[in-house]
């Protein structure tokens, strides 16, 4: 079986492995020639008649025995050609399917290009992610690598071997699929011409697809190289080599991959000869010619505009075979006369029987191997003639097909239309009808059997009036496989993995549909957004195996209320969306909306522990709240956070939610998802010492890069995360990222230390403390390095919660700040007890310091009080040269604010930091 054949299957249904094998044999049916008898009568006339006879009949048997070797090479030509189709088609399944892997989507960043931290950890984890597509296909595979929009490769496997980072390449936006890769829109993949590996220094054909972030522009390609040496017909086909193989490319006239030799780079270069290249450069599917004296055949491999690769198959009969074809001519005749004259009839019509019996035989083996299913029919698809693969899909076990194992039959006797299934028989008349000479028509159909369903391409070919075949030539190939891991592919691209429900994108198309249906019925579409209350807790509390498992139930659960009528979909975490056609009034939806709840109400046994589920749901339903899915979803969504913030069970969209707070409502359904997809951003403000001047560290400021509304402030959107459970997620998000950070700036020889903000959430939740240690070690960042920085309010939430948790952060060595002090009404003697290293007093005392004489009687007290607990001082908010000179008078240690620098991103910072170096060392 050729190396290409071997690629794994999506599914295997039930079809027998003989039929599904794919074979290297030619789909030529065994026609038999017919033998051509000269009548004695005509031979007893005299020997003038006889010549003329046997001339007659010699270049008639040649002609007929041309064409027939002519339709037998081009169906092997068509059959490799279908073959190499096939392999591109299926290696940009794989391509596309690999891309679909959420692994890749979890590390596409928000915007631009990956940058320092991110590439280190997205490196680490694109190799994995490759490693898993070698397991996917093992042995298959010679390389693959994820590449940067900027060319630079984020991780990569060499069979099977994850690359170390040091070794990844930057310089790959000079390779010949870079360009054609990223012009591409999404689920497009590049198939690039030959070259060679610099990976596995062998021939390759590659395969690319661009990946897009969220807001859709691409920032990665994936790429994946294939051995050319995989087109070569394998050792099955080798040892029945009856035909010879070369591809060659169509605009080149290169000869890529000769059967008869092995694929070294000088093979690959080799030039066809002056005869190939005219016979591959003539424009057509197909094509017979005599190429270097062998009669071959052309069919060609063009993939499409995505495919560089525009290919021909040539294949030849080896010239043993076809020598007294080609020397044929008048000469030859005439001796063949003398010949005849004297050997007489009997030993002619042996002769010519014995060869027609090889070449019959030869063929026969073919067509017995093919897995194409090969008929001759009539226009009414009534075969004559069928290979052995036809009976064994179609005859039942053991007792044969109607043709008793004949592969001639009476025609009547198997009626192809009838046999196959009835959604597929008008498109087969219509295909048979429509055949005409010279013209390939191609249709669809499916077969069932005991095996299963089959689905086959099918094409056919006028041969009427070719004497050796007369009737129409139809060949069908099995794509039950390829179609099957393409439905593999769209189901996985629209259902949830852990659940098997629609996903947002199908819940989106769904709606679509929907619409269009209740505008013909005048009636409406009904959409649920359900939201789990508290699932966070069973999760934290039982693990996520648990969590899961209660997921998993929250759709039958639902479903089981909506009893046929009606969608659910998982959007992810613990949001579920409801889809209601048909529906008469919002009171409809909000009926369904308190059945579902009930239903929820039931407890969950999950693993022998019964759980409560509750949930908040918003409501919106077609006309009043919205005419398209993007509308419904978002309403919805912020109908469900309304629900949820004023503790409701159910809430209906309400347009007197004014415009302004419901886009700020809209932004919490596209955190959740920046969250997902790496929108969020830090930006990093410096904390300068007011003695020295030197910058003592940095505050990291998370700042979230919308895709319609540009950079967003934290004002804006931390409440919303504050509201919707989602703090303890962007906390973490923020910490992970900035002590990715604090370790670039460690690698790069001068530690900075980074102060991180928190929430009172944060100081709640029972495993902070562990996360934090973890982080600290994951990035291998010593605690003193990390600053945490929490408000007075924080902490007075739950004051003794808050110090436990302050008690074992600061434990792990971790310095801890109290923030926007002054703000509040944090009381002294609590001050005293906390285990805090560092006072940040409120910037709405710094600011105005120079002006408001009470404010600066507060900062000196702030600082005198804060100095006597043995804390450091750092004043916010400091805008102006007067403030800083009046701060240092007052003997505060550390300085924040607009006069020093804003909060900036990275690279920004790092100049800065560069800058004032300089300048305090020029000074000095
Ligand atoms: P904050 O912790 O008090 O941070 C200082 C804020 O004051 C920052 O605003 C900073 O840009 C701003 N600022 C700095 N110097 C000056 C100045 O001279 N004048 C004035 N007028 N403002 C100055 P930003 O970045 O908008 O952050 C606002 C608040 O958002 C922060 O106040 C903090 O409470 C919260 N926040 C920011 N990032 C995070 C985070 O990662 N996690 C949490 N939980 N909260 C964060
Ligand atoms: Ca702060
Ligand atoms: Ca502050």
């Amino acid at each position: 079986m050729a190396k290409y054949a071997a690629m794994p299957r999506a599914s295997t249904n039930g079809s027998g492995a003989d039929v599904r094998g794919r074979r290297r044999v030619a789909r030529r049916l065994g026609a038999k020639p017919r033998g051509r008898v000269p009548g004695l009568v005509t031979g007893l006339l005299g020997v003038l008649l006889l010549g003329a006879s046997l001339i007659s009949t010699v270049t008639t048997g040649r002609d007929a025995a041309l064409a027939d070797l002519d339709s037998k090479l081009s169906a092997h030509a068509a059959s490799r050609a279908s073959d190499l189709t096939e392999y591109f088609e299926r290696a940009q399944s794989i391509n596309l399917l690999l891309a679909h892997d959420s692994v890749f989507k979890l590390m596409a960043p928000g915007e631009g290009v990956l940058s320092g931290p991110q590439f280190a950890t997205v490196s680490a984890q694109a190799g994995k992610a490759m490693a898993y597509l070698e397991q996917l296909y093992p042995g298959q595979i010679s390389e693959a690598c994820l590449i940067d929009s900027t060319g630079a490769e984020l991780g990569r496997v060499v069979r099977g071997r994850v690359a170390p980072v040091s070794e990844l390449s930057k310089g790959e936006a000079d390779t010949p699929f870079f360009a054609p890769t990223l012009g591409l829109p999404q689920g497009h993949v590049y198939q690039a011409a030959p070259y060679v590996s610099s990976d596995t220094h062998e021939w390759v054909i590659s395969n690319s697809t661009p990946m897009v972030n969220a807001s859709g522009r691409p920032w990665a390609l994936l790429h994946f190289e294939l051995p050319l040496d995989g087109f070569r017909p394998g050792a099955e086909a080798a040892s029945a080599r009856s035909f010879s193989d070369l591809i060659v490319d169509n605009r080149s006239g290169q000869v890529l991959l000769d059967s008869a030799r092995p694929l070294v780079e000088s093979s690959l270069g080799r030039a066809g000869s002056p005869e190939l290249r005219a016979l591959v450069a003539r424009p057509g599917a197909s094509a017979s010619g005599t190429v270097d004296g062998q009669r071959v055949a052309v069919a060609r491999v063009t993939a499409g505009p995505d495919n560089a690769n525009s290919w021909s198959v040539v294949v030849a009969m080896p010239s043993e075979a076809l020598g007294w074809f080609s020397s044929i001519g008048f000469s030859s005749v005439a001796m063949a006369l003398a010949a005849l004259l004297l050997l007489a009839f009997a030993g002619y019509l042996r002769a010519t029987h014995r060869a027609e019996r090889q070449g019959e035989a030869r063929y026969r083996t073919l067509i017995d191997q093919s897995s194409d299913l090969v008929l001759v029919v009539d226009r009414a698809g009534r075969a004559d003639f069928l290979s052995p693969s036809v009976e064994r899909l179609l005859a039942p076990p053991g007792k044969g097909l109607a043709t008793g194992g004949k592969q001639r039959v009476n025609r009547g006797a198997v009626d192809l239309v009838a046999a196959v299934d009835p959604e597929g028989r008008a498109g087969l008349s219509a295909v048979l009808r429509t055949a005409a000479p010279g013209r390939m028509s191609a249709g669809e159909f499916s077969i069932t059997s005991t095996e299963g369903t089959s689905t086959f391409e099918v094409s056919v070919q006028d041969l009427s009036s070719d004497p050796s075949v007369r009737g129409l030539v139809l060949t069908a190939h099995d794509v039950t496989d390829r179609l099957a891991l393409k439905n593999e592919m769209e189901h996985r691209s629209l259902h949830d993995a852990l659940t098997g429900l629609p996903n947002r994108a199908m819940l989106a198309d769904d709606i679509e549909q929907a619409l269009g249906v209740a505008e013909r019925d005048g009636t409406s579409v009904g959409l649920l957004l359900l939201d789990l209350d508290r699932f966070k807790e069973v999760n934290d509390t039982f693990g996520h195996d648990y969590g899961d498992a209660l997921l998993r139930q929250i759709g039958p659960r639902l479903a089981g209320v909506l009893g046929g009528v009606g969608t659910v979909a998982r959007l992810g975490g613990d949001e579920f969306a409801v889809l209601l056609p048909g529906l008469r009034g919002v009171n409809q939806a909000t009926d369904v909306a308190g059945a579902l709840l009930s239903a929820l109400a039931i407890p969950f046994p999950v693993e022998g522990i019964d759980v409560d589920v509750e949930a908040s749901v918003g409501v919106v339903i077609s006309g009043e709240h919205g005419q398209d899915a993007t509308t419904l979803m978002q309403r919805a969504d912020i109908a469900m956070y309304v629900a949820k913030t004023q503790h409701l069970a159910v809430f209906v969209y309400d347009a007197s939610i004014d415009g302004h707070s419901a886009s700020k409502l809209a932004l919490v359904g596209d955190l959740r998802r920046a969250l997902d997809s790496g929108e969020l951003l830090l930006h990093y403000q410096p904390k300068v010492s007011l003695t020295s001047g030197e910058v003592l560290g940095v505050e990291a400021l998370v700042r979230w890069q919308h895709p319609e509304r540009g950079l967003v402030f934290p004002d804006e959107f931390i409440p919303l995360a504050e509201n919707t459970g989602l703090m303890n997620r962007l906390t973490k998000y923020v910490l992970n990222a900035a002590l990715a950070q604090a370790r670039t700036w460690i690698d790069a020889g001068r530690p900075l230390s980074i102060a991180v903000n928190l929430s009172a959430r944060d100081l709640h939740e029972e495993r902070f403390a562990e996360v934090v240690a973890e982080l600290l070690a994951r990035h291998e960042v010593p605690a003193h390095l990390l600053e945490l920085e929490v408000t007075e309010t924080a902490i007075m939430t739950d004051p003794p919660r808050a110090r436990a948790m302050l008690e074992r952060l600061s434990a792990l060595g971790i310095r801890l700040s109290l923030d926007d002090f002054g703000a509040g009404y944090t009381s002294l003697s609590q001050l005293t007890s906390l285990p805090i290293d560092e006072i940040k007093i409120d910037r709405s005392f710094v600011m105005t310091m120079a002006e408001d004489p009470s404010n600066a009687l507060i900062v000196r007290s702030l600082v005198d009080l804060g100095h006597s607990l043995g804390l450091t001082l750092v004043a916010e908010g400091v805008e102006t040269e007067g403030v800083l000179q009046v701060l240092a008078a007052l003997g505060c240690d550390v300085a924040q604010g607009y006069h020093l620098s804003r909060a900036i991103p990275v690279a920004a910072l790092d100049t800065w930091c560069a800058d004032r170096l300089g300048s305090m060392t020029a000074t000095r």
